[in-house]
């Protein structure tokens, strides 16, 4: 048919339905909710908030994550328009009166002449039309079935365990090297593929004296079924006994400090290359339910991490989400059936912002499609651009997790200085570079005049 499907009317479907038809394109939302619900969710409207109130910084020159407000805006994105109408005053971050605003897109949507919402669990992958799939983090268990028996299990996960993501300049070197356990790999890269932070006995005891005092969050109702035989947190392992780290995740054998090596370390702390650019490290083995100020100051006191800045804090949460670097194209289509468009949390992005503009993306990508049109690539200079890239192809896909924008997923800038004082040069460098970009990449796309005029 001539209609865009879209399923789930969350942050991501309904950014995508609005694009669609401001561009002529008829659509079909389907929305389970209220006919069947959530643990999350509380009301039947589309864009729903399901926790915090925030779309977080909207510093457009100095956060990634006010960059795609920026991004979003400068397309007509719907859900910033409504974000702003109902805009509480919350300092730099975007913060809403939630029930005004998801009331303001559900009522602008449902307004549309193109729009038709309709309440019904879809349950099977659809085999023609063009489809967007945007169900999120808690994708209803029918379809998430579906979606198994077409990608195989392992390639559709049940809950991240998200190690932090430390910037690969703000480790000390000095203090850390690169090593493999037992050198192993073919290049001198793989054998060179970790980054090692060594403790000695009275730095392992003091750190998991913290692990153990340190704030953990707890897990919402109904959100743990399953999750132990996964991955435990670290401050679990912790409690399971003082050495069993030490024996796990933090092993030190087949490691030698290449600053010191006589000495042996107690115990290892290992950072995995986390992006091509090699701009992101996490931390293996760390995923956690600490409060994030409480990882940041035990994740301090590793040698090598003392001034460590982090892309992004661990956690532990229900959520559905695909191994997309595998599944996906570079236009966000399903490889083994590119009738089908993913969009939003599922893809394996992180946050409010950064689901509601993949589905921005997948809307325009979409309606190119529909209409003949083939769209240049979105610039990885961009915000938008940078998350699209990373989850299609720039990510490790064996340690694949959910990713919130940041700086680390940019092309590195020539010429402008990394460091602390650089800093806010360089996000401003980033920030100029990507709205440049952006703004060439809407005008040379435009789909509302094409579509209108088609
Ligand atoms: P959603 O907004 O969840 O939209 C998906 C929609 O699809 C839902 O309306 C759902 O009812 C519908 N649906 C599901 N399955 C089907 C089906 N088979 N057929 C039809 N419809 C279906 N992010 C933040 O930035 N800040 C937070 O504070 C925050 N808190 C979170 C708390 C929880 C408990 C969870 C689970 C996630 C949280 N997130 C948060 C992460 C995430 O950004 C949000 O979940 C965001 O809403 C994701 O957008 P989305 O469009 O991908 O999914």
């Amino acid at each position: 048919s001539d209609k865009l499907h879209i399923v789930g009317g969350g942050m991501a479907g309904s950014e995508a339905a609005w694009q669609a038809a401001q561009a002529g394109i008829p659509v079909v939302i389907h929305e389970m909710r209220p006919t069947v619900e959530t643990f999350a969710h509380k009301t039947g409207n589309l864009a729903e908030m399901v926790c915090s109130n925030s779309f977080r910084s909207d510093d457009d020159e100095q956060n990634a994550v006010g960059l795609l407000h920026w991004e979003m805006r400068q397309a007509g994105g719907l859900l910033m328009e409504m974000a702003d109408e109902h805009r509480l005053p919350a300092g730099g971050a975007l913060a809403v009166d939630r029930d005004a605003f998801s009331a303001g897109v559900t009522e602008r949507l449902r307004a549309h002449p193109l729009i038709e919402v309709s309440g019904e669990e879809i349950t099977e992958l659809p085999t023609d039309g063009q489809w967007i799939i945007a169900t999120g983090p808690l994708t209803s268990g029918n379809l998430a079935e579906a979606i198994r028996a077409e990608t195989g299990t392992e390639a559709l996960a049940f809950f991240d365990a998200i190690a932090p993501i430390v910037y690969a300049e703000s480790i000390d070197m000095s203090v850390a090297w690169e090593q493999s356990r037992y050198d192993k790999g073919e290049t001198e890269a793989e054998q060179k593929a970790y980054i090692n932070c060594p403790m000695d006995k009275a730095q392992y005891e003091a750190f998991i004296d913290a692990l153990l005092a340190a704030d953990k969050t707890v897990f919402h109702e109904g959100e743990t079924a399953g999750y132990f035989d996964g991955c435990l947190p670290i401050e679990v392992m912790a409690e399971r006994g003082r050495e069993t780290l030490r024996h796990g995740p933090m092993k030190p054998i087949g490691l030698t400090n290449s600053h010191k090596p006589e000495e042996k370390a107690y115990a290892v702390v290992q950072l995995r290359r986390d992006n091509a650019l090699g701009t992101l490290y996490n931390i293996v083995g760390f995923q956690t339910k600490m409060k994030y100020g409480a990882q940041t100051e035990v994740f301090r006191m590793i040698p090598g991490l003392s001034e460590a800045s982090f892309a992004r804090l661990g956690g532990i949460h229900r959520n559905t989400f695909l191994n997309s670097p595998t599944l996906l194209d570079e236009q966000m289509r399903l490889r083994s059936r590119p009738n089908i468009r993913f969009a939003g949390q599922i893809t394996g992005v992180e946050g409010y912002v950064e689901s509601a503009s993949m589905g921005l993306l997948a809307g325009r990508l979409a309606i190119a499609e529909m209409t003949g049109h083939s769209l240049p690539p979105v610039p990885s200079t961009t915000a938008i651009g940078a998350l699209v890239t990373h989850i299609t192809g720039g990510a490790e896909a064996k340690t694949f997790q959910p990713m919130n924008v940041n700086f680390g997923l940019f092309p590195p800038l020539d010429g402008v200085k990394g460091g602390r004082r650089g800093r806010k040069d360089r996000y401003k460098a980033y920030t100029d570079r990507a709205k440049a970009d952006w703004q060439a990449w809407l005008a040379v796309t435009a789909p509302t005049e094409e579509a209108g005029a088609a």
